[in-house]
């Protein structure tokens, strides 16, 4: 089923570039495209770091994230993929490392507003796994495992396993829970649009996509369901060499085109460096195949909140057929603080990348609002008060009469204002100001 394809020649990254690895030196280009042996060599210890880089990294720096860890809501899994992606040579500043390896000495106190699950999922399910936040729509968490883990995973309460600030929720058998998931989804008569996330869609071995995408297409009533999993990013070798996968999704997009169903794939590309040769294959095998892709990033500090790396990244995805979809402003996560950017500087950056290319290809800036609001264009807020920080959205869509507050990081306010928020009455009395000042100008009631 599967064509063979010659990518277009843009690559950031040419020829067998982990080599550069002390530890991958002799590891063969088979070896190094099969997605069994990037799994099998999965790194999850600072230790396994300094093994491979063989005196190429300082002995601080892996204290530095034995250290960070020691003080995350994700554990370390990078495949040897990611880790040969890194400038090891400038590794504290390096885009890709941020996104993955913490370092303690980077991590700044955290806003006060910052809760575990700050966009209330839990109080949208409506089953175990099926969050039901926005009319027509549910996402259904499908797994609580990743090819790798991020540092700033919005869903920390519940993906990987435990971490020294994080016990995970225990979810059923996946089994169990799918069964309760799929009738929850069958009998809400509302819900016609189905994103199955988790976790990662990549970790569900193919004859388990292929069952519940088919069950799902089967219900007869989804107009749309969208498979999402960053491993076009992590891990994008398992699209060219997991060919019973990359098959199931296919068929999937063919079962889901035939019955009037739309199937896409979302992916999760945060850098322009994530856009290797490895990634151009598999985007083409997709496009080539009929497969829609979609990409939602995450904008953080010090890895794409500059105009040449976000431009650049918009330009990658959309000449590889990868539609730039959302651009996130970076949720409210424990240990993170360091890697959040304020509204403004969202603004900003959507202000200058708009005119690039096509408006279709062109993210929407958005900022997920905290407790549940959903998803609300950056600049769409009711109230927005530099001095604090503090922006107020509503969301009649979703939650008619309710508003939310997103707080910009405390590292981009004056040394005033972050003194304030370190008072319990003063901090209430901020978000009780501009929440009143929102309803005044806004006329809207309840908060
Ligand atoms: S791949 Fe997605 S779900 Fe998994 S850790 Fe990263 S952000 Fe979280």
């Amino acid at each position: 089923m599967l064509e063979a394809l010659t990518p277009p020649r843009q690559f950031t990254l040419s020829g067998d570039f982990w080599r550069q690895i002390p530890g991958y030196s002799e590891v063969s280009e088979q070896d190094f495209s099969d997605p069994a042996w990037q799994e099998r060599n999965s790194i999850m210890r600072p230790e396994k770091i300094r093994d491979l880089l063989q005196g190429n990294v300082a002995e601080q720096f892996i204290r530095d994230l034995s250290e960070g860890l020691s003080d995350s809501t994700m554990s370390m899994r990078i495949t040897p993929y990611i880790l040969s992606l890194i400038d090891w040579s400038a590794a504290k500043k390096d885009p890709i490392r941020r996104q993955f390896l913490p370092l303690k000495s980077e991590m700044i106190a955290a806003h006060p507003l910052l809760r575990l699950d700050s966009l209330n999922e839990h109080g949208d399910q409506i089953s175990e796994g099926v969050v039901h936040r926005y009319p027509d729509r549910a996402l259904f968490l499908a797994t609580d495992k990743c090819p790798v883990y991020c540092r700033f995973c919005t869903r920390s309460y519940s993906v990987g396993v435990d971490t020294p600030t994080v016990t995970k929720d225990r979810n059923a058998p996946v089994a169990d829970r799918w069964k309760s998931a799929i009738d929850a989804i069958r009998k809400s008569a509302a819900i016609v649009d189905v994103v199955v996330s988790g976790g990662d869609c990549f970790r569900l071995k193919a004859s388990h996509l292929l069952e519940l995408g088919s069950e799902l297409i089967n219900l007869g009533k989804l107009k749309r369901i969208r498979f999402a999993s960053k491993g076009l990013s992590v891990l994008p070798m398992k699209i060219m060499n997991d060919r019973a996968w990359t098959d199931a999704l296919i068929r999937l997009s063919d079962m889901g085109r035939a019955k009037g169903v739309e199937i896409s794939f979302h992916t999760h590309i945060n850098h322009p460096r994530e856009v290797t040769h490895y990634v151009v294959d598999a985007a083409r095998l997709l496009f080539t195949n009929g497969v829609m892709v979609r990409n939602q990033s995450v904008l953080l500090r010090g890895v794409n909140d500059g105009f040449s790396e976000m431009t650049r990244l918009v330009k990658l995805l959309s000449d590889n057929h990868i539609h730039p979809y959302y651009t996130y402003v970076c949720d409210l996560v424990s240990g993170i603080e360091d890697m959040r950017t304020s509204i403004d500087s969202a603004r900003h950056l959507e202000k200058h990348v708009r005119g690039i290319t096509a408006g279709y290809n062109t993210p929407l800036f958005v900022v997920d609002a905290p407790g549940g609001g959903g998803k609300r264009d950056v600049h769409s807020y009711e109230v927005y008060d530099k001095e604090t920080g503090l922006s107020v959205y509503a969301a009649p869509g979703v939650r008619p009469g309710k508003l939310f507050v997103y707080p910009d990081p405390l590292h981009s306010l004056s040394p005033g204002i972050v003194a304030d928020w370190a008072s319990d009455d003063r901090a209430r009395e901020m978000v009780r100001m501009v929440v009143e000042r929102a309803k005044m100008q806004g006329r809207i009631s309840g908060g």
